[in-house]
């Protein structure tokens, strides 16, 4: 190569891969696209807020990370204050989520007191940013690139929108069987072919309901890894975890693989590596992966909470008195401005409806927000 020559782009690059090897599965392209160490999404980005790609709840109002620092607060003071008390987040994009729950759990001295952070992160410039938003408060967290090195001791630990962000497969029914959706290159009459989604080889899943001839199902393995060694270290060590993402908790075919590119949704096979790529996460499939480790572990101390809207968890916390609170000698502007943020979290039509919430925690504590447990 000549010194002149620019480096070949990760679009490049995944065309040379599947012209030398043949297709690849949607879950590998995903997890190229946002964690290729050079040329990924998430190594190279700005993802987040007005200058990036998509606006995630905390960056909307302060209000949202306060009340799940309240239920954390709780959750921490049920299970008998164990200090330190470590607040655990995955996914921490610019920090703000964890910067509003830690001065609303600042109210309490004992607990301020207590606090230790920990950071789930892969993004060396979103660490960055965490840092900064977080020395402000005089905080100095742990880091940590995966949830392998977390303390063995009890976590209270939040992921919102992380779980969206992990690389999905695709299956297409196609002949009455189950097939990968893999990425290739569309067969062109001149020039290098673009990239294309095709149906690759079968697999043998077990099939629930009807589905018809092109049905897609997505399946999320590391996201149920995670929910499954998260369940043990709560079973093994006490804590509680709340997972908040866009996507349903009832067994639903289609297609949620997204790109979104400058606050628009984007052709996902374009522009590798530019923009953000998500699908809706699948809640039952988590909850199913937490409590077949439950019993394979043969424990039952821990329940798992039914999934609730994001809309439903924000008003049981209290979402309405906080923002009254919030918006007490303010001007009318800052009013309609709290008025138009407790709209975009709550509202069906907004997040409220297409955001679900999860928790798991021991069976003796009973934080705040969820009524049924499993
Ligand atoms: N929770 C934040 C940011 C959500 S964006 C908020 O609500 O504003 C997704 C976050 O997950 C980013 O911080 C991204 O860098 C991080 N992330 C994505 N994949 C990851 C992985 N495999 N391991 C750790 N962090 C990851």
């Amino acid at each position: 190569m000549s010194a002149n020559t620019q480096p070949a782009s990760l679009e490049e690059r995944l065309k040379r891969l599947i012209a030398l090897q043949g297709p690849i599965s949607v879950a590998s392209y995903m997890a190229q696209c946002l964690s290729d160490p050079e040329q990924g999404y998430y190594t190279t980005g700005t993802p987040l807020g007005a200058e990036g790609d998509f606006t995630t709840a905390p960056e909307i109002s302060q209000m949202f990370g306060e009340l799940i620092g309240i239920w954390f607060l709780s959750a921490w003071q049920q299970s008998g204050s164990p200090t330190p008390f470590r607040l655990v987040e995955l996914g921490p994009g610019r920090g703000t989520l964890m910067a509003d729950m830690v001065r609303a759990i600042r109210s309490n001295p004992q607990a301020a007191e207590a606090l230790e952070i920990h950071l789930v992160e892969i993004s060396p410039s979103l660490s960055e940013q965490q840092e900064k938003t977080l020395s402000s408060l005089n905080l100095t967290p742990i880091w940590h690139p995966s949830i392998d090195t977390l303390p063995q001791a009890p976590l209270f630990l939040v992921a919102n929108e992380f779980f969206d962000a992990l690389p999905i497969h695709q299956w297409v029914f196609h002949q009455g069987k189950w097939h990968e959706r893999v990425v290739g290159l569309a067969k062109e009459e001149t020039g290098e072919g673009k990239l294309a989604f095709g149906i690759g080889s079968v697999r043998h899943l077990a099939t629930e309901g009807s589905p018809q001839e092109g049905a897609i199902w997505e399946q999320c393995p590391i996201a149920e890894a995670i929910t499954a060694t998260l369940a043990k270290h709560l079973a093994h060590h006490g804590g509680a975890t709340l997972v908040i993402d866009y996507g349903f908790d009832k067994l639903a075919y289609g297609d949620t693989f997204q790109a979104l590119r400058s606050h628009r949704y984007a052709d996902p096979l374009a522009n590798p590596g530019e923009q953000d790529l998500t699908a809706h996460v699948n809640f039952a499939n988590l909850a199913r992966a937490a409590r077949n480790q439950l019993k394979q572990a043969n424990s039952s101390q821990i329940a798992i909470s039914e999934t609730i809207t994001q809309g439903n968890f924000l008003l049981a916390m209290g979402l309405l008195q906080r923002a009254g609170r919030l918006g007490a000698n303010k001007n009318p502007d800052e009013q309609e401005a709290i008025r138009d943020a407790v709209e975009r979290l709550a509202a069906p039509e907004q997040m409220g409806d297409l955001f679900k919430v999860l928790a798991f925690h021991h069976r003796d504590i009973q934080p705040p927000g969820f009524s049924q447990l499993t």
